[in-house]
């Protein structure tokens, strides 16, 4: 059985369904193809339609702030898009309740709006329940598509399915307890030969509390069901040809991974390569699962495979990066040396539960990157009260990964070279040496980036004669 999960841009409109309808139809003929083979299946993991999250943060933010007629009208704009769009959904008798679905579910919201436009605060578990509405309508609309083209498909609510702890707006999934849900919910119709539709990002806590996975963490839904169910492969069909060795958005020429290792997924996704919300491969690895990312807008691209190991290939694999990262430097010279003042560093940052990205330091000062700066403000009271602490914003993560940092001593240097004048404001690598980080000033990101993806990955040759140059000079 496999998971086949669409992104927003695969579920954007009726076209963007009548392919990922293709998609599953061809799917399931390759399974009857397939002598011997599981032929359950598949489960369909969906965003919400492209752009509706947003929105949905949108509405509460507008009701938060008590402009209920700002929310009102975009809850109307998102009321209407879902309408039209189940327009996709060709069996009138499957398409009303869907549609009765919808406006009942938007009723609710236009509720929760003028609620939280009198409270005028919108909490972690509001804002949960307002961005789990995207998920809860595409998801519908998607099952009745297939199962009126004849691809008969059971929708499976996530609020029941997946369960997970209560970290409102970044919960955790509880395995036992989500394998247990699916095993209850969907189980039956995947024995009983129907595919599965269910909404990803979404899930409930044991008492039944919406819960959401985070932003882009559909992602990790379809892992998460796919581990729990024991799924022999998690496609992530999206808007891109695979993993690419850059950014697409701020190089111009990156080109496809075919094969990349979970370890370097891992590290690629949590350094920003956005196609692969970080958490994804966990489940994966955990399972041993293999998971293909491919393009739902050209199904004949090969698109990248990701598995524990990978054939040997070029030195570097890919470069990752990050913006709207703030560094924070935390200098005491006092209490450097001392014991226990690492453990007193990061018990504040934990205390705030704010994860730290990139960590460097000096004989007086420790410097760590954060991507989420809304707490900062506690942290560096609390930090001051045993050191000096400044802060700088508006930086960014590169992380250029490869196994070829292992074996080639030279090669670190070459890319951190690679970026010339751009000041470096920390430089990282960790114990793997499979990859090296450095954090720079995010207005120098477009040209550093272009820098090292034209020396190492334009053209794979040029990496090759570069590793290979630089062996011989150590020998
Ligand atoms: P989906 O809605 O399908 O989950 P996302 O927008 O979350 O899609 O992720 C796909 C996007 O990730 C691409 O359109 C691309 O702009 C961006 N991206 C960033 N880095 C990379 C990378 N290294 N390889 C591929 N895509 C990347
Ligand atoms: N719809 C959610 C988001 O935009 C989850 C996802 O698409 O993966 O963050
Ligand atoms: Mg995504």
């Amino acid at each position: 059985m496999k998971v086949m999960k669409f992104g927003g841009t695969s579920v954007a409109d009726q076209a963007a369904i009548e392919r990922l309808i293709a998609l599953v139809r061809a799917e399931r003929q390759a399974q009857a193809q397939t002598e011997g083979g599981d032929a359950r299946g598949p489960v369909v993991v969906v965003s919400a339609l492209s752009g509706v999250t947003d929105r949905l943060l949108g509405l509460a933010a507008l009701s938060g702030s008590g402009d209920v007629e700002g929310a009102r009208a975009s809850l109307q704009d998102l009321r209407a898009r879902h309408i039209k769009v189940s327009g996709v959904i060709a069996d009138a008798s499957l398409r009303k309740p869907v549609v009765d679905a919808l406006n009942a579910e938007c009723d609710a919201l236009e509720r929760v709006v003028s609620a939280l436009a009198v409270l005028q605060e919108v909490s972690p578990r509001w804002l949960d329940a307002l961005a789990a509405v995207g998920e809860i309508l595409s998801s519908q609309i998607v099952a009745a598509a297939l199962s009126s083209h004849k691809l008969l498909a059971t929708f499976v609510d996530s609020r029941q399915a997946v369960v997970t702890n209560d970290e409102h707006t970044a919960a955790a999934p509880l395995f036992e307890e989500t394998t247990a849900a699916l095993m209850t919910h969907a189980d039956p119709p995947l024995a009983a030969g129907r595919m599965v539709v269910m909404g990803g990002f979404v899930g409930a806590t044991t008492s039944g509390v919406t819960t959401t996975l985070g932003r882009g963490g559909s992602d990790f839904s379809a892992a998460i069901v796919g581990a729990c169910l024991g799924a022999s492969e998690i496609q992530i069909w999206t808007d891109v040809d695979g993993m690419l060795t850059a950014d697409p958005r701020i190089v111009n020429n990156p080109q496809v991974v075919p094969h990349l290792s979970f370890a370097e997924a891992s590290e690629l996704a949590y350094f920003g390569a956005k196609v692969l919300h970080p958490a994804t491969i966990q489940p994966a690895v955990a399972r041993n699962i293999p998971v293909r990312i491919l393009n739902s807008h050209r199904a004949s691209a090969r698109g990248t495979l990701i598995t524990a190991e990978r054939p040997k290939a070029a030195p570097l694999t890919a470069v990752a990066s990050k913006k709207g990262v703030t560094v924070v430097d935390i200098t005491s010279t006092r209490m450097l040396m001392a014991h226990g003042f690492l453990r007193r560093l990061f018990e504040v940052f934990e205390r705030f539960k704010t994860p730290v990205d990139v960590v460097t330091t000096s004989e007086v000062s420790v410097s760590v990157t954060i991507d989420d700066a809304r707490r900062l403000p506690s942290i560096i009271d609390a930090l001051s009260s045993f050191a000096q602490v400044e802060r700088e914003d508006a930086m960014a993560i590169v992380c250029v990964v490869g196994d070829g940092l292992h074996e080639d001593p030279g090669l670190a240097a070459q890319v951190l070279g690679s970026v010339g004048d751009v000041p470096l404001r920390m430089v990282s690598q960790a114990a793997s040496r499979r990859n090296i980080t450095f954090v720079i000033r995010e207005a120098d990101l477009p040209f550093a980036l272009g820098r090292v993806h034209d020396r190492f990955f334009a053209q794979p040759s040029i990496a090759a004669q570069a590793s290979a140059g630089q062996a011989a000079n150590v020998s």
